[in-house]
């Protein structure tokens, strides 16, 4: 028997529960792919340090930093806590303020510029829900149609605004800078409203000297998911950012928002990445309720490549089980996701490696017709793109992604479906077959192939300068004979 390998991958958010050497090397182990690194909190050190740690603690691990953007939040407040009270008249001020029972101040200065009587203001996860009055001068005055807890710096969403407020903010410059020296496999960006947000995120990353870090476009705002098609044509990979899409959205249009983003995403072949409250009761129970591992369930049979777990890893009393429970989930998932209709996820791009990931579905199909004993997919990638137009039709066999290029192994830890592969040595060889056998007999050593199954070989014949260009079906053992 090889290993079994699952397919969907995890994505942890690292913070105070899960910053240790310890817990970082057991959440990999327990399956976490990818660490997030949370730019919203801490300071350029911790963050350093947070950062080097993950990479001296796991060579292999995929890291995506996540920065702000045009989050507002409210100021501090007096106590821990303060409970508003449906009904109760509340003030916003842009001046600094201790917050209290009856006013509390806000990041965003030109606010009560931009904000209309009538409009809905929204705190902490849009659990309070204030109206809009009247506005003098620095206060917006409003009635609370929606009482209960708020606390120092939380969040607050405006989905009826208008706001001018763009990404990248000042602090989020600031924040590229450093990420593009420290140079992790992906950036995620925080409230992104077109297109244009990703090309001017990318211009920065790349006047820093780093063009190499893969863009995630978090979907959070109404106006990302009107212009979702030009966001997803200039990011590399997509998050369902759930957090904040639930307040901007009514609730029950997140579902139908992430099924139809899920979709149009995997017929491109980028990653798409699931995002938040998956396992919240876990941040404080050790089990989670059944809603939750239905959640998980559907978003990986909808077709998410990733399963992110924010604060049930990164401040919650139960990280490791968090993990170990989405890893079962997932292993269940895997055998019961019914089949894809090739054809719906060609996206007719005219890329030869689309033909290719569309003919290693079909040949997979075939095994099955013809009742092979397990099967292979491998797949020699150097971007990692191939591998990706493969994973994008849900083959049924695991695909080994072979890559000699350290950031490609690590890019593809995001991919559906995908284990890759880093062998260094196949770079200096120069024949395919050659290059081929090495690859072969690792996997072999590592028990991810048998000698007696097939194969499915995608990749570039000749080393040309062309896409990928080459399928082939050939037994494990004929590939060792060769001399
Ligand atoms: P956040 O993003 O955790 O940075 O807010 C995710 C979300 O809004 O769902
Ligand atoms: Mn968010």
């Amino acid at each position: 028997m090889t290993e079994i390998l699952t397919k969907s991958k995890i994505l942890c958010t690292l913070g105070p529960a899960s910053s240790s050497t310890e817990m970082i090397k057991k959440l990999a182990k327990t399956g976490m792919d990818c660490a997030r690194i949370n730019f919203s909190h801490g300071t350029k050190e911790t963050k350093t340090a947070l950062f080097n740690l993950i990479r001296e603690v796991d060579t292999h691990l995929s890291i995506l930093c996540d920065i702000q953007g045009p989050k507002i939040r409210i100021g501090k407040v007096k106590e821990s806590i303060i409970t508003l009270i449906t009904g109760q008249d509340f003030i916003i001020t842009t001046d600094e303020i201790e917050g209290d029972q009856n006013k509390v101040s806000i990041s965003y200065q030109s606010l009560p510029q931009e904000i209309k009587i009538g409009e809905l203001i929204y705190i902490n996860d849009g659990i309070v829900c204030l109206q809009v009055v009247e506005v003098t001068d620095n206060n917006i005055h409003t009635k609370v149609l929606s009482g209960g807890h708020i606390s120092s710096r939380k969040g607050v969403n405006l989905p009826t605004t208008k706001i001018s407020l763009k990404v990248p903010t000042e602090k989020d410059i600031e924040d590229l800078k450093l990420i593009a020296n420290l140079s992790p496999e992906y950036v995620a960006i925080s409230f992104v409203a077109d297109g244009d947000d990703i090309i001017t995120v990318r211009n920065i990353l790349s006047s820093h000297g780093n063009d190499q870090i893969k863009i995630i476009a978090k979907i959070e705002r109404p106006i990302a998911v009107d212009n979702f098609e030009g966001i997803l044509a200039q990011a590399d990979g997509i998050m369902v950012a759930r957090g904040d899409l639930g307040v901007e959205l009514p609730l029950e249009q997140v579902l139908p928002v992430q099924k139809r983003i899920i979709r149009l995403a995997n017929i491109v072949g980028k990653p798409v990445i699931v995002a938040t409250q998956m396992l919240e009761s876990m941040v404080k129970a050790p089990i989670p309720t059944r809603a939750e591992t239905s959640d998980i369930f559907n978003a990986i049979e909808d077709g998410a490549d990733a399963v992110m777990l924010s604060a049930e890893t990164a401040s919650g009393d139960f990280p490791l089980e968090a993990v170990s429970i989405m890893e079962r989930i997932i292993r269940v998932s895997e055998g019961l996701i019914p089949r894809r209709n090739p054809e719906d996820y060609d996206s007719h791009n005219g890329s030869i490696s689309e033909i290719i990931g569309h003919l290693v579905y079909n040949t997979c199909q075939e095994f099955a017709d013809l009742k092979y004993e397990g099967g292979k997919i491998i797949c020699l990638t150097n971007s990692g793109y191939t591998a990706s137009l493969i994973a994008k039709y849900r083959p049924s066999l695991p695909i080994l992604g072979i890559t000699s290029n350290p950031k490609t192994a690590k890019i593809l830890r995001l991919i559906w479906g995908v284990e890759p592969i880093l062998l260094p040595e196949i770079n200096t060889v120069n024949h395919t077959i050659t290059r081929l056998k090495i690859a072969v007999k690792e996997c072999l050593n590592r028990n991810l192939i048998n000698q007696d199954e097939m194969l499915i070989v995608a990749g570039n014949l000749l080393s040309l300068p062309s896409q990928t260009n080459m399928l082939s079906i050939i037994k494990t053992e004929d590939i060792l004979n060769v001399n």
